[in-house]
């Protein structure tokens, strides 16, 4: 049975292209970049032209992206980095909805004596800029608040927030890791100063990320060890996935705004049709306001994981609540902070597309759904008339 893979938010496919461009450098061109001789310089002059490829799809300068192992490290050195260059400022402010890589290592600062300000967000998952506006002061070294949410693809206002922050003179480290790729960013009118983004999410192999750094920023390196990156993340390069990582920028430069509308209609097809298919579906987040592959549909009164099982016995992968907290019975911290109710959390669904998605694999998708949800609503224990009801 062939895979209809509708849980790009999770992870992609490699493209081809990004790995053949990889793999002469898996097999032949094993130098050491920081070699003296030739046969290591030229895998040096492949990084500087992967750099240049990323630096490119975000309109930087290659000097200002620091190659890391993922979206996670990224998210880690830039917060940490702020905390570091500002010793004297022991407050952080974030949202409540961020991937854990940010949630959970202002956490861990939060352990560690430091103040964090969990910022709240509205139904549509829409950040509250009045109490990012309140909860800045004197002591705040550091902003994080991520460009576009994994659970429900809700852009969140980039350049308004670091509009605010460059008046305040706070530093703005944004996670991208979902809109990299899959919408226009250019940071050169965009009031960041610094900028998470991962391979995995947009084509290029697990285990590589990148962080943008503005020219000028005061920076501390996470990882401590050797002069790579130019002393800003140590440790040998994973010159594959690098390389793989640039031509994966290249690849989404290139086709990024046909990608987007393709997929966009895809996802608008899909959504469409399944919340008329459905009762008492519907949509999480701002669809104003969203990555064009990403839907989080509510289907009320089933579990959301007997949904995905069920569609996985069809060969359909999804997604409910993220990845990353599925596996605890958790619910969703990203519906729960949108104050989504009990019954429409637990039979929530992540659909997230990519280039590769067909309309033969959607129009699919469209014929079971509708009657896997039936099924389960009929053996449901809270079924439409029951318990979940009111
Ligand atoms: C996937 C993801 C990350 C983590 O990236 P990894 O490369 O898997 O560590 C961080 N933030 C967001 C928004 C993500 O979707």
């Amino acid at each position: 049975m062939s895979v209809i893979y509708l849980d790009n938010n999770a992870t992609t496919a490699v493209a081809p292209e990004v790995l053949e461009e990889m793999a002469p450098y898996l097999r032949d061109l094993y130098g050491n970049p920081s070699s003296m001789h030739t046969f290591g310089g030229q895998v040096r002059r492949k990084i500087e032209e992967a750099r240049a490829r990323v630096a490119a799809l975000i309109g930087a300068d290659p000097d200002e992206i620091v190659f890391t192992s993922c979206g996670t490290e990224s998210d880690n050195t830039a917060v940490m980095s702020a905390v570091e260059t500002y010793p004297h400022r022991r407050h952080v402010v974030t949202t409540r909805v961020e991937h854990p890589a940010v949630l959970n290592f202002a956490r861990h600062l939060a352990r560690k004596g430091f103040r964090v300000t969990y910022l709240p967000v509205d139904s549509l998952g829409r950040l509250d800029m009045d109490a990012l506006s309140e909860a800045l002061d004197d002591e705040t070294a550091v902003v994080s608040i991520m460009y576009a949410n994994n659970e429900t693809g809700v852009i969140f206002p980039v350049r308004r927030i670091g509009g605010l922050l460059r008046e305040r003179g706070i530093l703005f480290h944004t996670d991208a890791v979902q809109a990299v790729g899959k919408v226009p960013i250019n940071v050169k009118d965009l009031p960041v100063d610094m900028l998470s983004l991962s391979g995995h999410k947009l084509h290029a192999p697990k285990g590589v990320g990148a962080l943008y750094v503005r020219k000028g920023t005061r920076f501390h390196p996470y990882i401590i060890g050797g002069h790579q990156e130019r002393g800003r993340r140590a440790g040998t390069e994973n010159v594959a996935s690098i390389i793989g990582l640039g031509k994966a920028c290249e690849l989404a430069m290139q086709a990024l705004e046909r990608e987007s509308s393709y997929v966009g209609t895809l996802r608008d097809r899909l959504e469409q049709a399944l919340l008329q298919l459905c009762p008492d579906a519907m949509v999480n987040g701002d669809t104003g306001n969203r990555l064009p592959n990403t839907t989080n549909i509510s289907f009320q009164y089933v579990e959301g994981e007997a949904i995905l099982l069920r569609l996985d016995e069809h060969g359909i992968c999804a997604s409910s609540g993220s990845a990353c907290t599925s596996g605890s019975l958790q619910p969703s911290h990203v519906l729960r902070a949108m104050g989504v109710p009990f019954t429409a959390i637990h039979g929530s669904v992540r659909f997230s597309l990519s280039r590769y998605n067909t309309e033969a694999e959607i129009e699919r998708v469209i014929e079971i759904v509708p009657a896997v949800i039936k099924e389960l609503r009929e053996l449901s224990p809270y079924g439409r008339n029951g318990l979940g009801q009111g």
